[in-house]
């Protein structure tokens, strides 16, 4: 298990700055979630780790090593993505198996890398930085007998033996992962015979059976319906935790992140706004983007006017939920879940709005309404479901926010 840093990384498309500054630590065996907007700039932060983007400036560390300029093919990194990017051609088996013979034959390159392609690497500093300490290593162990033979294999008995050896290691591997996700049985089956959501638990395989240090997940739930796409995230969930296998995870739905991460990082134009576990995210937002990002909730917008009260642009008083500490004319954005606008009970900040929709969802009710200067307010009715279900579209109601329930924001960042 390894960890991940950026540290202070600047990524552009030409002119187009769409990073910097970026700093964020993601520690080994754990999901964690790079979750905003789209366009917000997570797949590009993303990609900076697999070695698809280089950053303009800063570092990007895989635990200790820098990899800021490795080649992706050099980084022990497995990516998943929207569309899965099976081989239609190639049976389950194969496509798992893809991977792992791409490695083999990786290693074999670097074995027989021709003496002038060296050239170029000579010109970076961590060739020899790596290469020095290797030169002396190997120095000194030609005077140590070694007691293994190093010939390789000559006769055909043997080459055929040597192959079957490695095919038998990867089948073995390959029937794992497929064991993982319950589908051992569908090993010769070609993608076109399986469902979406069996297609991306082939994708998860097919990037987990080369033991990435790091799994690299775009979007990989976006083509599946949202029944598919709630049971497919708490399957991939379990699997990750269960090999502890470090994952940078980018999506922009939001209870997506909530169910999957262990710790989330909500970006915003390219910034982090909050890095923290998804309750802290959910119930602590630290700015006004993150309260009305993550979550439903009605935003109040109004002016502080003396000790305890503001005035809304809707028109209405708002009492006991602005503290002493902010001075009268500053603006203030509230913030409110619709669990905590009450209707069954009175509290000492009531606030008048008229139904738009209605919805009984038989343990709950949906409301949404305006306020008199339109403001939509979302309410939704945990209590006595049914009495509040006969209520009209185009009703006035008044409903009580919870005063300690209430986020407020100065300029964008919260207060209490
Ligand atoms: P989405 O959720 O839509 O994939 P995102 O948050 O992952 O969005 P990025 O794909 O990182 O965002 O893109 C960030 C910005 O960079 C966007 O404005 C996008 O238009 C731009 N961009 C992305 N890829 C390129 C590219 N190859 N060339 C130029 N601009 C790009």
């Amino acid at each position: 298990m390894v960890s991940v840093k950026y540290q202070n990384i600047g990524c552009a498309y030409d002119d187009f700055i769409v990073v910097q500054g970026f700093d964020l630590e993601i520690p080994h065996g754990t999901i964690t979630t790079l979750l905003g907007p789209s366009g917000c700039g997570k797949t590009t932060v993303l990609r900076a780790l697999a070695g698809f983007v280089e950053p303009f400036e800063g570092n990007v560390f895989l635990g200790d090593k820098d990899i800021t300029v490795l080649p992706p093919q050099n980084r022990n990194t497995a990516m998943i993505f929207q569309n899965y990017a099976l081989w239609p051609h190639l049976t389950i088996f194969k496509n798992v198996e893809y991977g792992l013979k791409l490695r083999e034959s990786e290693e074999q390159a670097t074995l027989e890398a021709p003496w002038y392609s060296k050239i170029f690497w000579m010109t970076k500093p961590y060739y020899w930085i790596k290469k020095i300490p290797y030169k002396i290593g190997t120095f000194f162990a030609r005077f140590k007998k070694s007691t293994e033979s190093k010939e390789p294999p000559t006769t055909y008995v043997e080459k055929k033996a040597a192959i079957d050896k490695k095919y038998d290691y990867r089948r073995k591997k390959v029937f794992d992962v497929l064991k993982l996700v319950h589908l051992e049985d569908q090993a010769d089956k070609l993608p076109t015979q399986l469902s979406g959501g069996q297609q991306q638990r082939i994708a998860l395989c097919r990037a987990i059976v080369v033991e990435p240090d790091v799994l690299l997940c775009d979007e990989p739930l976006s083509n599946l319906d949202a029944k598919l796409r709630r049971e497919i995230r708490t399957e991939i969930r379990s699997i990750i935790k269960k090999i502890g296998m470090t994952t940078v995870y980018v999506t922009h739905d939001q209870e997506e992140a909530l169910a999957i991460s262990d710790r989330i990082a909500v970006l915003h134009e390219g910034i982090i706004q909050q890095y923290g576990t998804p309750t802290e995210v959910f119930s602590d937002p630290q700015t006004l983007f993150v309260a009305q990002f993550i979550g439903s909730s009605s935003t109040l917008t109004g002016k502080v006017v003396g000790k305890n009260e503001a005035i809304l642009e809707s028109g209405e008083t708002i009492k006991y939920i602005i503290k002493e500490d902010i001075p009268t004319g500053t603006s203030v954005s509230l913030v409110i879940r619709p669990e905590n606008i009450l209707l069954d009970s009175k509290t000492e900040c009531p606030i008048e709005y008229q139904i738009n929709t209605i919805e009984y969802l038989g343990t709950e009710v949906k409301m949404t309404g305006t306020l008199k200067d339109g403001t939509i307010m979302l309410v939704d009715v945990l209590e006595d479901a049914e009495k509040y279900a006969k209520m009209n579209v185009g009703d006035n109601v008044t409903g009580y926010l919870i005063p300690e329930e209430v986020f407020v924001f100065v300029d964008g960042k919260r207060v209490y």
